[in-house]
């Protein structure tokens, strides 16, 4: 799963490059730098690997949801449909625009249910977005037509998808913009950045200005930049895109480790008619980082990973329904609108209705969701290990509790 498990001496050449120069930055000192331009670089390889025109490299892709959001004139008072599972930052960055995050239930796709999301427009939606979670996507067909109907915005956060794609096209790359996180449990890591991803070349510009104090880069040597809007500093370091580089090189390998690896558990688990597999839109697109399946009710889920936690192979396991980073169930901080500086209104209001909410729907497929984690650097040993020990665990408690123990 993440490209931290192949650090070596790609990344160190790379940041030799930057360290020997000591041009730590990304913009100017055209001189001293000699020719390195390793977030230029990174930005090009992004632009040719994902196929999409633009890039803009940011540090971090919490910083690419704020920016990409911004670009697209997603601001006060619009609202943004996203799901109800995904990482704490998607809502993070729709609250830090001044936008109110409309959460909606998913289904077994783990992403976006389009028939929910149709139910929660209303005037001020502005923009739908799914979150491609653990590896796989969104059915992106139905969002785009939903959004060609109501003239809406489609922001793909495809932070945990990278090298993911939907009918031929990489995920990140399909909706109005899209983004990628280099943190570092990512596909691929910088340790930390991110990227928005656009096709739009207004949207890119807009962009390239907000992540860097609003300088519109066109005169010589920064000093004589211009400010046509207010921006902030979200720029990535050469550091940091030094190692993105060495990291985007290795992406073909660790995607067929990945479809290896996956299969391997996959087979074994198939073995058990009580499970059944996360769907996915379109199967050969799954950058198939997690594995990620259902038992038939959540006590059944419970008690599965309570043996495979006993058999010592809880590492990689995720039971979501529990997870306070990654689920509405647990985010107590977002629902009781626990903000440190004031939310305005129109988020404060739609925060505390979130209390209420009905996510029953959701609950249904959660509480049955475990997705484990496909590591690259499994032997061929420790991953048939893994694979006849999962099996064995979930085979356990399954009867155990056909038994009544
Ligand atoms: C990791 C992640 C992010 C944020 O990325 P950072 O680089 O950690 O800020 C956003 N959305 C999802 C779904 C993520 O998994």
């Amino acid at each position: 799963m993440p490209g931290f498990e192949f650090f070596g001496d790609e990344e160190r050449k790379e940041l030799n490059d930057v360290l020997e120069t000591g041009i730590l930055m990304r913009y100017g000192f055209d001189g001293p730098r000699k020719g390195h331009w390793k977030a230029k670089e990174l930005e090009t390889a992004i632009t040719e690997t994902f196929g999409c025109a633009h890039a803009q490299l940011l540090s971090s892709g919490t910083a690419a949801l704020t920016t990409a959001m911004t670009a697209l004139g997603v601001g006060y008072g619009d609202e943004v449909i996203m799901p109800s599972f995904t990482f704490v930052a998607s809502f993070e960055a729709v609250l830090s625009v001044g936008a109110v995050p409309v959460l909606v239930d998913v289904d077994e796709t783990l992403t976006l249910n389009p028939a929910a999301v149709r139910k929660a427009i209303t005037a001020s939606t502005k923009c739908i977005m799914p979150v491609h979670m653990c590896g796989s996507m969104a059915d992106l067909d139905a969002l785009q037509e939903i959004c060609k109907e109501h003239q809406l915005i489609l922001l793909e956060d495809a932070c945990q998808s990278i090298g993911g794609t939907y009918k031929g096209k990489a995920l990140g790359t399909i909706g109005d913009a899209g983004t990628f996180s280099f943190d570092f449990v990512k596909t691929i890591t910088c340790g930390e950045g991110g990227v928005v991803m656009t096709n739009n070349k207004d949207v890119y510009t807009k962009c390239d200005g907000y992540t860097d104090h609003g300088h519109d880069h066109l005169g010589a040597d920064r000093g004589a930049d211009l400010h046509p809007f207010i921006g902030y500093n979200y720029r990535i370091s050469e550091l940091h895109a030094a190692v993105g580089l060495a990291q985007i090189r290795k992406l073909p390998k660790f995607l067929e480790i990945q479809q290896r690896n996956h299969g391997v558990l996959k087979a074994a688990l198939q073995t058990i008619p009580e499970i059944s597999f996360r769907i996915v839109p379109d199967e050969s697109g799954d950058s198939r980082t997690f594995l990620s399946w259902f038992l038939p009710t959540e006590e059944l889920t419970r008690a599965a990973v309570a043996e495979m936690k006993a058999q010592g192979i809880l590492a990689g396991n995720f039971y979501w329904f529990d997870n306070n980073w990654h689920y509405i169930r647990k985010w107590d901080h977002l629902k009781n609108a626990a903000a440190l500086n004031k939310l305005n209104p129109l988020q404060e209001a739609a925060l505390l209705k979130l209390q209420t909410q009905d996510f029953s729907a959701s609950d249904a497929v959660m509480s049955r969701c475990v997705s484990t984690a496909i590591s690259l650097t499994w032997t061929e040993e420790q991953l048939q290990e893994k694979a006849t020990k999962m099996a064995t665990a979930i085979k356990k408690a399954l009867s155990n509790a056909a038994v009544g123990v």
